[in-house]
């Protein structure tokens, strides 16, 4: 998932359902109904040894009808399709993965860290939604109960066949870790065509989620800037993102992303001139997505993103300096450091 999801816009023309971008690379957009995302790209690269598929969309009929049709569309069937890889946990990008592998897609891989979380997640999700709400708690926020049963039929969890480390070479790709939106997102550079994958960590215009969310630990937000820098000059032929359009200028869109966190880290600390305030509090003044909507007028997911971003981007400011954390209240309350 990514934030601002209401920003993208509903009333483009239909769109193919598959496109080919040349040097052996097609893309299937894959339905996410309901979404305002609309889509999630899988790209197929022809490889040596058969296709590599990147990212597989939600679990869902019309997702599999879009796979199978749009891998036709291309010249190909699922039965060429060697191995899946994943950039990234979040359900539109790997929940059709095992039923991929039940229809006989030999391989699957996603880093360690994602999959250990999509484990833990399908372990114990009545707990872990009830750790989620308490953390939200704790931080100035009582969520309204939110009916997640659709979310839970989308995502179905398999265990990869391989896990994938930083600069690990996957056929034509090379895997670069990006943790920031995810603890263990992989971008991948295609060595052939010198363009990058960028899953969730790059997209434009859409501003990519960095939420500090229960279980996460250090500064995500920090993180995300390093592997923004990481990857600067690694797409110069453009960028393959996971929502969206493929994008020529890759480093443009880069150093936007970086700016864009500097103003919010500004916008955030000019909420704290007040004095000590919760995340939660502290995001109910803040604008939210590009149109500047008011807190309220979210839905109850987006608050709740809302308020994942607003953590990550004060833990991001404690690690540099920036503002403390009061000790001892209930909730966690934050402080400008002058
Ligand atoms: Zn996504
Ligand atoms: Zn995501």
């Amino acid at each position: 998932m990514a934030a601002d999801l209401r920003d993208v816009s509903s009333s483009e023309a239909a769109i193919q359902a598959a496109s080919n971008l040349g040097e052996g690379i097609g893309q299937i957009r894959l339905p996410m109904a309901g979404n305002p995302l609309r889509y999630i790209n899988g790209y197929v690269l022809e490889d040596d040894g058969g296709l590599t598929v990147v990212d597989c969309g939600w679990k869902a009929d019309d997702v599999l009808a879009a796979m199978h049709a749009g891998l036709h569309a291309l010249g190909h069937a699922l039965s060429d399709v060697r191995r899946v890889v994943i950039t990234h946990h979040h359900f539109d990008h790997y929940g059709l993965a095992a039923t991929l592998r039940r229809a006989g897609v030999p391989e699957l891989l996603m880093s360690e860290r994602d999959w250990k979380r999509a484990e833990g997640f399908a372990q114990s999700r009545v707990a872990n939604d009830r750790a989620a709400d308490a953390w939200l708690a704790r931080n100035g926020f009582a969520p309204r109960e939110i009916d997640d049963e659709g979310f839970a039929g989308r995502w179905e969890v398999m265990e990869p066949t391989r896990t994938i480390a930083d600069g690990d070479r996957i056929g034509r790709l090379e895997a670069v870790w990006t943790p920031g939106h995810s603890p263990g997102h992989m971008c991948f550079v295609d060595t052939r065509s010198s363009r990058i994958l960028s899953g969730d960590h790059v997209l434009d215009p859409i501003t990519p989620h960095v939420g500090m969310w229960r279980g996460h630990e250090g500064d995500p937000l920090g993180d995300y800037l390093a592997s923004l820098e990481k990857v600067r000059g690694r797409g110069p032929a453009g960028a393959l993102p996971a929502h969206g359009e493929p994008f020529p200028d890759f480093d443009r869109r880069v150093d936007e992303l970086i700016a864009h966190t500097g103003q919010r880290d500004a916008q955030v600390l000019a909420a704290l001139e007040g004095g000590a305030a919760s995340a939660g509090e502290i995001a109910m003044r803040l604008p939210w997505t590009r149109r500047n909507r008011s807190f309220t007028d979210l839905g109850d997911w987006h608050q709740q993103f809302a308020v994942a971003e607003t953590i990550a981007h004060l833990h991001h400011l404690e690690a540099i300096g920036r503002v403390r954390r009061e000790a001892g209240p209930d909730p966690i309350r934050y402080i400008a450091v002058t």
